[in-house]
């Protein structure tokens, strides 16, 4: 008898391939051997969570009425606190039992989204570069992935005239990230108008997410639900983990319309059991305190890009300046490719960077830096780099 072999499915082999196996075995490599890198590769804050956050997890953990499953929904408190922080930074009326869902991380409600609203053949309208979860989760839901080129003359937003009649006519989703992971692109409020009387007109629903909204730097950028009427058509996806140091916490929450929150409820309901009650008084807690404790978070930011596109451009690279993220997104020098850019940095300025291409086919021109190393460390990188002929 022959052996039983596993062969994954077929909805696993559909997905792109992983591009960066070479990219991070030198970067092992390099840290193993006690070279003195400098890791701009990954979007993830270095700063711990702010204290308050802490002590509300440590009080709230010894609770013992928080020890047993939590309810679906998420915590009314929570729910309540996340109604007031969007009134008061929106100005936009929610009703915290239909139109908010806390989330196990924004990761898992973008995930989770496809399978509420997704047919097979239907379309899911996906910008390229991205957050390569909105591909894969529409994959899984059995859906055909139409591609938006993020372009910088179109300040890195999908050119809606672009898309084709055909496409519009079977797209069931459009994901949005703004501000946005890679490119630091912002998108106005004329923009999600736009965008929202097209959703209206081809009966697609949007996903916007909104992980980087709080991460600012000159003036704050709006929710798409600060759009009228928005709520019909929109969901939008808010993280903890960018704003307040809490990638590792695991909670975000969804804002939209009731049918819409209720759809991704239902997915979840047969999903997960909630969040660690615990952890959702904690976020009430940082949510409750966003006006006190965002500021220094965004000052540090603002001062690191400064530093280091300042910097970049004094050696001469036409770098965009960020308004939002903690992403610097850089163009590569005439004739390489973003992995052979990557390589030469890793190789011989021992600096971690993230190759365009794998956040899409039409980013392989940029590489990205994540601001998530102290200033001094950003000053140094940009000093070797100088150093290399490119
Ligand atoms: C980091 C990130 C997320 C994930 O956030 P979590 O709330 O930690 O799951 C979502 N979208 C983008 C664009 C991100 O960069």
């Amino acid at each position: 008898m022959a052996t039983p072999s596993f062969v994954k499915s077929e909805r696993l082999q559909k997905l792109p391939p992983y591009l960066f196996a070479e990219i991070d075995r030198k970067k092992k490599a390099a840290i193993a051997a006690g070279r003195d890198v400098i890791n701009l590769g990954v979007g993830d804050p270095d700063r711990p969570t702010p204290a308050p956050i802490i002590r509300s997890l440590q009080h709230h953990v010894e609770n013992p009425a928080f020890h047993q499953y939590a309810l679906d929904q998420g915590a009314p408190e929570l729910r309540e606190s996340i109604a007031a922080f969007c009134k008061a930074r929106y100005g936009i009326e929610l009703d915290p039992a239909s139109e908010i869902l806390p989330l196990i991380g924004s990761k898992e409600g973008i995930a989770h989204l496809p399978l509420a609203v997704l047919n097979p053949q239907e379309i899911s309208l996906v910008p390229d570069p991205c957050y390569p979860v909105y591909r894969s989760s529409s994959m899984f839901a059995g859906a055909d992935v139409y591609t938006m080129p993020l372009e910088r003359s179109h300040g890195f937003r999908p050119d809606l005239d672009a898309i084709p009649a055909d496409v519009l006519r079977l797209a069931r989703l459009m994901f949005l990230n703004y501000p946005n992971n890679p490119t630091g692109g912002t998108a106005d409020l004329p923009y999600f108008e736009r965008v929202v009387n097209l959703a209206r007109a081809h009966d697609f629903v949007v996903a916007q997410d909104a992980a980087y909204n709080e991460m600012y730097f000159d003036s704050p950028v709006p929710s798409i639900l600060q759009v009228p009427g928005a709520k019909d058509v929109a969901i939008e996806f808010h993280s903890l983990s960018k704003t307040f140091n809490m990638t590792g916490w695991r909670v975000g929450f969804a804002i939209g319309g009731a049918p819409l929150i209720a759809a991704l409820g239902q997915v979840k309901a047969n999903t997960d059991s909630g969040i660690f009650t615990a952890i959702q008084f904690a976020a009430k807690t940082a949510l409750d305190e966003y006006a006190t404790l965002t500021p220094p978070i965004r000052a540090l930011y603002k001062e690191r890009r400064d530093a280091f596109v300042g910097a970049l451009k004094k050696l001469g690279w036409d770098v965009p300046t960020p308004e939002a993220t903690f992403y610097v997104w850089i163009p590569c020098p005439a004739g390489y490719t973003s992995t052979e850019l990557c390589g030469r940095l890793l190789d011989e300025a021992n600096v971690v960077t993230t190759p365009g291409l794998g956040f899409g086919r039409t980013a392989d021109g940029y590489i990205r830096a994540a601001l998530t190393v102290e200033t001094p460390r950003l000053l140094e990188a940009v000093d070797r780099i100088g150093k290399l002929s490119l």
